[in-house]
């Protein structure tokens, strides 16, 4: 066992509750809080304790920082549907950006002095070179990544006037499910491709939509740097023990595998490992989607001893598919 705890916010949701996972596995305590409004409460593995609260609950954030000895938050909540955020945008400046401002004011005024937070290759908005490096230009094109870029400065000047370091993991695009199973995306209403892919598969939905054509890639379609979930939440764990090794130092790291897959790419995997030809429809584009976002990773390779273990498309689509026979064995 490490010393003190590990809270995890938003560990009842997809990337947190994998968080989670990693966490306990690594030998940390875990307290979670979590409102359970997009998470559920079985996604929590029961070696952690779970707090239903808002981070924005000062209350219970310090109470529960006190009582389980945290010396660490890692921050996931938060709203994450990005034309959700063009269309109700103080949701997400209530949701991300204000409820960690509260979750960074509760940190330093109890003592916490790591801290580590979910951000966003969108706060690159629309990158002029790819792959992109950690000091690109910061132009959001959507007020979700520009609530997570706020909470980014945030975190900056706090780190600059207390003691508290902190890392921003800026994810490209997260899928897939734990390689054995005990969690995975589950939240309603998906709008990811490998998701939406995964659905049609399990004869959840009937085809995939294809949204855009003539966008300036390989085949048309567009290309993202799709990471596994749980090599994700690996890397959050040794981003911990960075800051517990230099506390003076924070730092801002893609978490991403540095190579793209176009969309036809993606749905020829799932095709692939289902043996099944799944119906694609060409739409229009959607508003707003790059032609390419692909990170450049090798900062986040530099400072860290990880090194991505499901670095394997199929692998990715393997373990989001078995998430979703889970799923629907469930119903
Ligand atoms: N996409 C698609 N059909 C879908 C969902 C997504 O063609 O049903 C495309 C989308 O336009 C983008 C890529 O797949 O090029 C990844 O989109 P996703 O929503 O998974 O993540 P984003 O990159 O938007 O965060």
């Amino acid at each position: 066992m490490r010393d003190g705890a590990v809270m995890v916010t938003g560990g009842a949701g997809y990337i947190g509750s994998h968080a989670v996972l990693a966490l306990l596995d690594a030998g940390w305590r875990v307290v979670v809080v979590d409102n359970l409004v997009t998470g559920f409460d079985w996604a929590v593995d029961r070696r952690a304790r779970l707090v239903v609260a808002n981070v924005a609950d000062d209350e219970k954030v310090r109470d529960a920082i006190r009582e389980h000895g945290v010396t660490a938050i890692m921050h996931f909540a938060g709203s994450v549907v990005v034309p959700e955020s063009v269309s109700d945008p103080l949701k997400y400046y209530r949701n991300n950006t204000a409820a960690s401002r509260s979750l960074i004011e509760s940190a330093v005024s109890e003592g916490v002095k790591h801290f580590i937070f979910s951000s966003t290759a969108a706060t690159y908005g629309v990158p002029e070179v790819v792959p992109v490096r950690e000091d690109s230009p910061q132009l959001p094109i959507n007020p979700y990544g520009m609530s997570k870029l706020m909470t980014e400065h945030m975190l900056r000047d706090v780190a600059a006037a207390h003691p508290l370091n902190f890392a921003a993991l800026r994810y490209f695009n997260v899928a897939g499910a734990d390689p054995q199973g005990r969690s995975g995306q589950s939240t309603a209403g998906a709008t990811h491709l490998i998701k939406i892919a995964a659905e049609a598969a399990t004869g959840k939905r009937g085809h995939v939509s294809v949204f855009g054509t003539d966008f300036a890639t390989r085949d048309g379609t567009g290309v993202r740097d799709y990471i596994h979930v749980s090599d994700l939440a690996a890397a959050h764990v040794d981003a911990l023990d960075l800051l517990l090794a230099e506390p003076g130092k924070s730092h801002f790291l893609n978490a991403g595998y540095g190579r793209g897959y176009s969309v036809l790419e993606v749905l020829d995997a799932v095709d692939r490992v289902t043996n099944m030809k799944i119906e694609r429809r060409m739409e229009g584009r959607r508003a707003g989607d790059p032609d390419e976002l692909v990170s450049d990773n090798r900062a986040i390779l530099e400072a860290l001893p990880w090194r991505p273990k499901y670095d394997d498309l199929d692998r990715i689509v393997t373990d989001a598919l078995s998430w979703e026979r889970h799923l629907a064995s469930r119903q």
